[in-house]
């Protein structure tokens, strides 16, 4: 358990100096954001100090090992861990040198890593959703208890995407929005599951690494494609079974006999008239509204979508396949004397294309990225000199990474990171009231650079000195990125 010093004491009560906020706390209470406690007036971090130890042989993600295997206090254990900041705590403000700087060797190099719990004000989280179901406009409100923490964002192939918290809605807005805001990023970093509402859309549940719930359904399949790329993927197997094949997508509906790969397939024009705006031959776009329908529109029957056939070309007896983009709604129609299509039984060669559509599906899940900003104040618990930090981090110097979870920066200004908490150890964010998220974040160097970069020297400790106070070892993905590989630094690769 990490101890912190306290400050000050008043009336039996000790004082945090870990966040703004500055609460006193009671002997055997604990702080407003249950992060920290008074433990017989030791200032103490509740939840473990957290090390990451990579696995040796097979994939073993998040393996807590301080729960079954009691651990001997033998911080390396014939290993050499990475140590986190999960559990490290947090230091403010922050011209004080962060809570743990702890040096070790690794492949024969000096290495430091400079590792706190960072207060991000200026952060949120990227969600992405594998459905092909119309979650809601693009830029409508996402709310959770009737409060607004986000909005809709541009969609991907197969995903709909969420672009949740950030300043506005954390400072900018009431007391509650920003508490709701807070909390929400908090259980969806925690990989919690939360029941968020669209404005002018679905209900949703959102878990990281789970399966969504639209409007109380469980997702299952990711689309295989939009409908042009599904006539391409599967024109060959349809060819010699039926006359004609509809692809229905809210984006691109394709249809065979139109689309160029039927041409390449001598595949005969039908007659068939889509109801939509034609993009190019055999792409439609906007044959119905978005819903959570058929391909992702509001249809729940595909002939909605059609006009009649012409009779010129079109002839009684020509069959007709109409498919989604999953697979998982489909129909099968004869075309009768009046040219209108009639259901009629699927037959087995079409049925087997449609469950090779199912089959080429992945499952569907829910992806949460962290992201946030760590360009600001954090740094100077890094180094005096903070824009040497960034710019060390631009060339290669440091490696950042979020509970040893490897963090993509973004390009530009600043230290944006980004980060998937699938990857992250169980329960590495915290909050503190002010609202913020709390985030582990780690810079590994060499301990030459760091002392180039104005770094807290006087603060270094080495693993050995620290590993009492470590309580938990997670065992990492063996092939996850490893914040200590050499490869990440610039002065590897030359
Ligand atoms: S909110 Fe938490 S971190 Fe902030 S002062 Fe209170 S106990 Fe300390």
């Amino acid at each position: 358990m990490v101890r912190q010093p306290v400050a000050e004491a008043r009336n039996g009560k000790i004082r945090c100096d870990a966040c703004p906020v500055m609460c006193y706390i009671a002997d055997g209470r604990a702080g407003a954001c249950d992060r920290y406690a008074n433990d017989g007036g030791d200032l103490v971090r509740v939840d473990p100090f957290t090390l990451l130890e990579r696995a040796d042989g097979d994939v073993v993600p998040f393996l807590d090992s301080s729960d079954g295997d009691a651990w001997d206090g033998d911080i390396l254990q014939g290993t050499r861990p990475f140590v986190t900041a999960i559990g490290a705590g947090t230091t403010y403000p922050d011209y004080k040198p962060a809570p743990f700087i702890v040096s070790q060797e690794h492949e024969g190099v000096d290495m430091v890593t400079v590792v706190t719990e960072g207060i991000f004000s200026y952060c949120g989280a990227k969600v992405k959703i594998d459905t092909d179901r119309h979650l809601g406009p693009e830029r409508a409100h996402v709310r959770v208890d009737g409060e607004p923490v986000g909005h809709v964002m541009t969609g991907e192939y197969g995903s709909q995407m969420l672009s949740l918290g950030g300043v506005h809605h954390l400072t900018g807005g009431s007391k509650k929005e920003g508490r709701v805001t807070c909390d929400t990023l908090l259980r969806l970093c925690n990989r919690e599951p939360v029941e968020v509402t669209i404005d002018d859309g679905a209900e949703v549940v959102l878990q990281a690494g789970r399966a969504p719930i639209v409007n109380g359904v469980t997702e299952s399949r990711m689309r295989v494609g939009c409908g042009s790329a599904t006539i391409g993927m599967f024109a060959k197997q349809w060819v010699d079974h039926v006359d004609e094949v509809v692809v229905v997508d809210d984006h691109i509906t394709g249809v065979l006999s139109e689309h160029q790969a039927g041409k390449l397939l001598d595949v005969a024009p039908t007659g068939i008239k889509i109801i939509g705006r034609r993009s190019t031959p055999g792409r439609y776009f906007q044959v119905a509204e978005p819903g959570t329908g058929w391909g992702g529109t509001n249809i729940d029957d595909p002939l909605t979508i059609l006009g009649d056939f012409k009779p010129a070309v079109a002839r009684p007896g020509m069959t007709m396949l109409m498919v989604s983009t999953t697979g998982e709604q489909w129909g099968y129609f004869v075309l009768d004397d009046d040219l209108k299509p009639r259901a009629a039984e699927l037959t087995p060669p079409l049925r087997q294309s449609v469950e090779r559509i199912a089959e080429n599906c992945e499952p569907s899940v829910t992806s949460v990225l962290f992201m946030g900003g760590a360009g600001g104040s954090l740094r100077a618990g890094v180094t005096e000199n903070p824009v040497r930090l960034t710019q060390s981090v631009k060339e290669a110097v440091t490696y950042v990474s979020c509970g040893g979870t490897e963090a993509y920066i973004w390009p530009g200004g600043g230290i944006t990171v980004m980060a998937d908490v699938q990857n992250m150890p169980a329960n590495a964010f915290g909050y503190v009231p002010t609202p913020a998220l709390v985030a582990p974040i780690e810079f590994t160097m060499r301990l030459a650079d760091y002392r180039n970069l104005g770094g807290h020297m006087d603060a270094v400790q080495s693993l050995e000195e620290i590993s009492d106070q470590a309580e938990r070892r997670v065992k990492s993905d063996a092939t996850a990125e490893w914040p200590l590989d050499t490869g990440h630094f610039h002065w590897r690769a030359r």
